[in-house]
């Protein structure tokens, strides 16, 4: 099977749509003005891209820190987080950033919202570059989202198929085409 990625979301929407959300996200902490520490937390690895293009947007002071983790389960239960890369910074008492690559069926990301709230953060803001919410199984909402996509399997710009194709400039639908 041959693979083939057609482009769904160029690089310079993806930046124009990071600007935007930059300037929101700026706009809200300025506003809250309450000297508390901001860290943007970067869910590894598909999240990498879009975390550095919008912090290198945000005029705000933050930390940040990585986290790597998984969850297990099925359509019924979310099943255990596996988490195997922890926050390094404290989060109690701070307001934490998390910067996802896409919210599929939402089964990690409540299991790890979950888990970072148990850390008692001033607050837990989700950004999400990409929210595909036809496959959603858990009720998980960002408050702030890139794109919404269909139900198309999506590689680049930090998402992979096999760990390859994170360094696309852009995101792309993956399909398979049979070879003669
Ligand atoms: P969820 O727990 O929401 O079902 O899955 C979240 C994770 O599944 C994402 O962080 C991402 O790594 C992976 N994922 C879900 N949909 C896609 C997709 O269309 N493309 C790629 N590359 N990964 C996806």
């Amino acid at each position: 099977m041959k693979e083939k990625v057609d482009v769904l979301i160029s690089e310079e929407q993806i930046l124009k749509r990071t600007k935007e959300i930059a300037d929101e996200l700026n706009k809200h902490f300025k506003s809250l003005d309450d000297g508390r520490d901001i860290v943007l937390v970067c869910i590894l690895k598909g999240s990498v891209m879009f975390f550095s293009e919008l912090a290198k947007r945000l005029d705000i002071p933050v930390e940040m820190d990585f986290v790597i983790c998984s969850s297990y389960g099925d359509s019924t239960t979310p099943g255990a987080l596996k988490i195997q890369k922890d926050m390094d910074i404290s989060a109690e008492g701070k307001h934490i950033l998390l910067i996802e690559d896409i919210v599929d069926t939402g089964r990690t990301l409540k299991r790890l919202i979950e888990y970072l709230n148990a850390k008692n953060p001033a607050s837990l803001t989700l950004c999400t570059l990409l929210d595909k919410p036809d496959r959603r199984e858990y009720p998980v909402q960002a408050d702030h989202v890139g794109f919404v996509v269909p139900d198309k399997f999506v590689v680049g710009f930090g998402l992979d198929y096999a760990q390859r194709y994170r360094n696309l400039p852009y995101i792309g639908v993956l399909s398979f085409i049979e070879q003669a």
